[in-house]
């Protein structure tokens, strides 16, 4: 029996030594201290033995016991540690590698041309408004004086949703003039940025999708002179001090009298080149004194209040400030272009 013992001490300690992992190192502990284990089968024996062999063979069986168990926990150790090892090593991050550059981008010209426009017009108590592109041809056209059979309304010029006519993208800002003076209390300055569209060819001044910019007061004793004023003001704060301009007589359907304003070329400084197309001029908005029928059609009475309107293209006053020649650079979003800016 004491073999015996020495044999299970032996075999068992060499075993949890080279247990691969602890599933392995548990079967090792059922063949050794289970219920059934080889060790336990030996003490079973002991009632075989005589009264004088029994102490001495108990405590030896139990040193067997101690040292298995401790051996046991000592490779349960081990092989925990080992573990640990083994998944730091596979989840490492290796700090030295270097890393993924991430490209920084930042404002598009056109939207710096607008920002800067929004915070011209705020600083003069204008309010920012915005509005649908999907419009009804109501509010786009017939509440701006262009009635069934106006020029503008052609499906040739117009993306329509419906054969009826009735719902559109907008072709300009200028409904937003309706909505402002539907919802708004009198007197009114307001602002109203956003996307138009028109069936236009792409070239180097034309997109089918572009950007104006509305505006509009309405107020008592509203005169052209403050229009010219307040759009001399603007354009000297956008251009500079000196910044020639010019107003032609113009016909907007929805403004009495209308006008366009021209600012002298930035590339030829007026004597003409291909940018202003030899004229030395470009042309930057239309506006006007607002059509007395387009503000009582809005309820408001043309005998007490007037007011005046402007639409800009935002794009044309992005090149002019950038000195952008050609308008597709603007919408073709190629990073070396807008890296200049
Ligand atoms: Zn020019």
């Amino acid at each position: 029996m004491k073999e015996q013992l020495a044999n299970i001490r032996a075999q068992a300690l060499a075993a949890f030594d080279g247990a691969k992992d602890s599933a392995a190192l548990d079967a090792l502990r059922v063949q050794y201290l289970g219920k059934k284990g080889e060790l336990t089968a030996v003490l079973k024996q002991m009632g075989k033995l005589s009264a004088e062999e029994r102490p001495a063979m108990g405590q030896l069986a139990n040193e067997v016991r101690a040292a298995l168990e401790e051996a046991l926990e000592a490779a349960g150790k081990k092989l925990e540690a080992a573990a640990l090892e083994a998944k730091l090593k596979l989840e490492a991050v290796d700090v030295t590698i270097p890393g993924d550059s991430v490209a920084i981008g930042h404002k598009h010209p056109m939207y710096s041309a607008l920002d800067e426009i929004k915070d011209i017009f705020v600083g003069m108590g204008f309010t920012v408004l915005d509005g649908p592109e999907v419009e009804l041809a109501y509010y786009n056209f017939d509440r701006l004086n262009a009635e069934e059979g106006h020029p503008s309304r052609d499906w040739s010029d117009t993306f329509y949703f419906d054969a009826d006519s009735r719902v559109m993208l907008r072709s300009q800002t200028s409904p937003m003039q309706v909505h402002a003076m539907e919802t708004m209390e009198l007197p009114i300055r307001i602002i109203a940025p956003g996307r138009v569209y028109r069936k236009d060819e792409v070239d180097a001044t034309h997109s089918p999708m572009f950007h104006q910019v509305e505006g509009m007061v309405i107020d008592k004793n509203v005169t052209m002179s403050d229009l010219k004023g307040t759009l001399n003001a603007v354009v000297e704060q956008l251009f500079g001090k000196g910044t020639v301009t010019r107003f032609r007589p113009h016909h907007f359907p929805f403004t009495e009298p209308s006008c366009e304003m021209d600012v002298q070329c930035h590339k030829c400084g007026g004597k003409g080149c291909p940018t202003c197309k030899g004229e030395g001029w470009i042309e930057v908005l239309g506006a006007g004194m607002i059509h007395p029928k387009v503000l009582e059609m809005s309820g408001i009475d043309p005998e007490v209040y007037s007011g005046w309107a402007f639409g800009m293209g935002l794009e044309r006053l992005a090149m002019r400030q950038f000195k952008i020649t050609d308008l597709r650079l603007i919408f073709e979003n190629d990073t070396r272009f807008l890296e200049q800016f």
